[in-house]
């Protein structure tokens, strides 16, 4: 089999990169290892207004709106944002990766289902994937390969790309709670997810709680032999935050029933592999670290730069240099479009993991006013968090708070 372009993954980035790469005239396959796309499921579905349009999919009836957001502090004290207008929805992730990947094929790519890549080989400037179809070992050559093969990407480990600083452990169960506005998420940072912040988030009559953690061993166990893995540690430290959640959280516990219809477990890379090129090799979505680093999202930011994937790489072919050189045209554009904005939300996330449940605290207690909630409400945006951090430093009221927490977030 001989392609332009060969997109490892069929995930929200792999059928957007492969999209944008067959409607420039790229000859495209997508390789997915599952027989089912879409599956399983690794995430809580809340995408913003402006994924959905990053995607290029219009919200059907099946999304499940979202007007704002209460935080509540590890106190109890609780804030609500929101403006009334729909700012989010949630989406069965099945369904939304199977339109995406219809997309792709109406643009004239083509999918290969049960297909992994096993290694890549390169021959004179062009690319060998290794790979079993169905169980049977085949070949694919490519002028590129995107690597969209999600946060234990295999092209970014065989093309020496590297890895990530960080990687939170999320877990989350879907069952049924009893929320204040079936149209508000609601949030919860602090001790109950340390690093992060623990979720509930509505979908239709249901309800998807969740949180993420930094990689810790599991609180109260051995940590064992060194053969343990270090992911089968970690998954096991969000799995028994989870579970203390969901039986002794003051707010939690209350409002969900016991019982699960559903777990999800997976991982969110922190900050972004240093450099997402290499010869015949581009790298996006989660596999290069495009998740926002304050909420884990990484649709969004992996659709803006899967599309540029896409596109240079078609370019790149049209222009018969497909060189590290030529490609890193893509690292640059992605970094000039959402680069700074990850970096901030890095930055971000350290802030208020080394917070502590007091810090918090005071910081809630702060933005409990009905000018700063207003200012929140208005500026707060889900995929550039600095733009309502700028104008909370500018803003009088909040600016002396935020620097008196100042030591704490730079110890
Ligand atoms: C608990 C949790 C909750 C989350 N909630 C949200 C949320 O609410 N909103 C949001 O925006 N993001 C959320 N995320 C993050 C989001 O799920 C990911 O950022 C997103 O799925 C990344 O898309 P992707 O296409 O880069 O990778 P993926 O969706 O991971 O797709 C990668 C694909 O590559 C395939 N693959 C891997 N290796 C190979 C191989 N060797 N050969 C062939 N195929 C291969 C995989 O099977 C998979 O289909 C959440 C994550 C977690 C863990």
């Amino acid at each position: 089999m001989d392609y332009d372009v060969v997109v490892v993954g069929a995930g929200p980035a792999g059928c957007l990169a492969a999209k944008y790469a067959a409607k420039n005239g790229a000859k495209t396959l997508i390789i997915e290892e599952h027989a089912s796309i879409g599956s399983p499921v690794q995430c809580a579905g809340l995408l913003s207004t402006k994924a959905i349009d990053a995607c290029e999919v219009r919200p059907d009836k099946g999304c499940h709106p979202i007007t704002g957001a209460f935080v509540y502090a590890p106190d109890g004290r609780r804030i609500c944002i929101s403006g009334g207008e729909i700012k989010a929805y949630v989406v069965d992730r099945r369904l939304f990766d199977r339109t995406l990947a219809e997309n792709a094929l109406r643009s004239g790519a083509e999918i290969l289902m049960r297909t992994r890549a096993c290694g890549i080989a390169t021959r004179g400037n062009r690319r060998i994937l290794h790979v079993t179809i169905e169980g049977e070992p085949d070949v694919i050559e490519a002028d590129v390969v995107i690597g969209a093969d999600g946060i234990q990407s295999s092209i970014a480990r065989w093309a020496g790309l590297g890895t990530f600083e960080k990687v939170l452990c999320g877990a989350q169960v879907n069952t049924v709670y009893d929320f204040d506005c079936y149209d508000c998420v609601e949030l919860f940072p602090g001790s109950c997810a340390p690093g992060f912040f623990a979720w509930a988030i509505p979908y239709h009559e249901s309800a998807r709680i969740g949180l993420a953690v930094r990689p810790t061993v599991t609180p109260g166990s051995d940590p064992g032999p060194e053969s343990i893995s270090q992911s089968q540690s970690q998954s096991g430290s969000a799995c028994w935050h989870l579970k203390r959640l969901l039986s002794d959280h003051r707010v939690v516990s209350r409002k969900c029933l016991s019982g699960m219809t559903g777990l999800v477990m997976g991982g969110i890379p922190i900050g972004v592999l240093q450099r997402t090129a290499a010869d015949s090799v581009l790298i996006t979505g989660d596999a290069a670290g495009h998740v926002k680093p304050t909420s884990g999202g990484g649709v969004y930011p992996g659709a803006v730069c899967a599309k540029i994937a896409g596109r240079v790489a078609a370019d790149a072919i049209r222009d018969r240099d497909t060189s590290a050189r030529r490609l890193y045209e893509y690292d640059r554009l992605w970094r000039a479009e959402i680069g700074r904005e990850l970096a901030i939300g890095k930055r971000i996330n350290e802030w208020m993991a080394r917070l502590g449940d007091s810090g918090i605290n005071r910081l809630i207690r702060v933005l409990d006013d009905d000018e700063l909630l207003d200012l929140i409400t208005r500026y707060g945006d889900m995929d550039y968090p600095s733009v309502v951090l700028r104008k909370l430093l500018m803003n009088t009221k909040s600016v002396g708070a935020l620097l008196k927490l100042a030591p704490i977030c730079l110890r």
